[in-house]
């Protein structure tokens, strides 16, 4: 015990005088590398579309970006919306985020782009003004998220249409350290809708089951059909009748025809976000053939 107390009281006097000399000098004299081959990062920043310049560089001159590189930092995230890069459909403008690319590469640092579609707060007005526009919906309540639906074949489009047009921009500035990549969920999760937090749209959210929609219910019938072939081989497999497949509905647990029933719908369900991720990273790597 005596020796727990005087160590504490060691780190207590170290501590203080390094808070006095910090205090003194209030500078970081040396640089402090994070070492060859590792890689450290700070974030995030996540501007609203349209954002100016000005206040960019107000945002990273409040949080001392000057100070970044010698504390070891490498890399800085930051949130980038697909509404933040295409204000009208084919409209690229970048000008935002290249003004976060400015400021980082006079420092000294690399970008890592949380690159955001399908989110509430990611998804252009335009998109979800335009009749492509399908949100999740919810088993429970049978009502619709504000989240894109990853079983609308429009927004797969959407995603290997803005992906490649972002590296288009960004490829050849070797300012990105590694690309985030925030497929869906209410922030960017790999994962269903949960809970947005609020500040990620005013929308119908809560954990659950999210496979309401018209085109994820499409996509279930068709998976059961490529596994079954038959009504009549489901029908024996499930233990319910079933005449055909379009008469099947993504059901919750309680609701289950059996047991086997519900192993199949999970399967799929964690499989169509699986399926998600490929896409996304296929995408990418196709869209960034030499990492930096
Ligand atoms: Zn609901």
């Amino acid at each position: 015990m005596k020796l727990f107390i005087r160590l504490e009281l060691f780190f207590v006097t170290v501590t203080l005088l390094a808070g006095a000399a910090y205090a003194a000098e209030l500078t970081f004299p040396e640089s402090h590398a994070a070492g060859d081959g590792l890689t450290v990062t700070f974030g995030a920043s996540n501007f609203a579309p349209g954002t100016s310049r000005e206040n960019v560089e107000a945002f990273y001159k409040n949080a001392s970006v000057d100070l970044w590189r010698n504390l070891g930092v490498t890399s800085w995230e930051s949130y980038v919306r697909w509404s933040g890069f295409e204000p009208e459909r084919g409209r690229w403008d970048f000008s935002m985020y290249d003004a976060e690319c400015d400021i980082l590469e006079r420092h000294g640092l690399k970008w890592i782009p949380f690159l955001l579609i399908g989110m509430n707060y990611a998804t252009p007005d335009w998109y979800q003004k335009s009749d492509k526009n399908c949100y999740y919906k919810c088993l429970e309540h049978n009502e619709y998220s504000g989240v894109q639906s990853i079983w609308n074949p429009d927004l797969r489009s959407q995603v290997k249409r803005v992906i490649p047009a972002f590296a288009e921009h960004y490829r050849d500035r070797r300012v990105i350290e590694s690309v985030l990549l925030g497929i869906t969920g209410d922030f960017g999760e790999a994962i269903y809708p949960v809970t947005g937090g609020g500040w990620t749209g005013d929308y119908h959210q809560h954990q659950g089951y999210w496979c309401g929609d018209p085109y994820a219910k499409a996509d279930f019938r068709a998976w059961l059909k490529n596994r079954y072939k038959t009504t009549d081989r489901l029908s024996k497999v499930w233990g319910k009748s079933c005449d055909a497949f379009d008469e099947i509905e993504p059901f919750l647990l309680e609701n289950a025809p059996s047991e086997r029933a519900w192993l199949d719908f999970v399967e799929w369900y964690r499989g169509s976000m699986n399926d998600w991720i490929d896409l996304w990273m296929k995408t990418t790597r196709e869209a960034f053939p030499n990492p930096a």
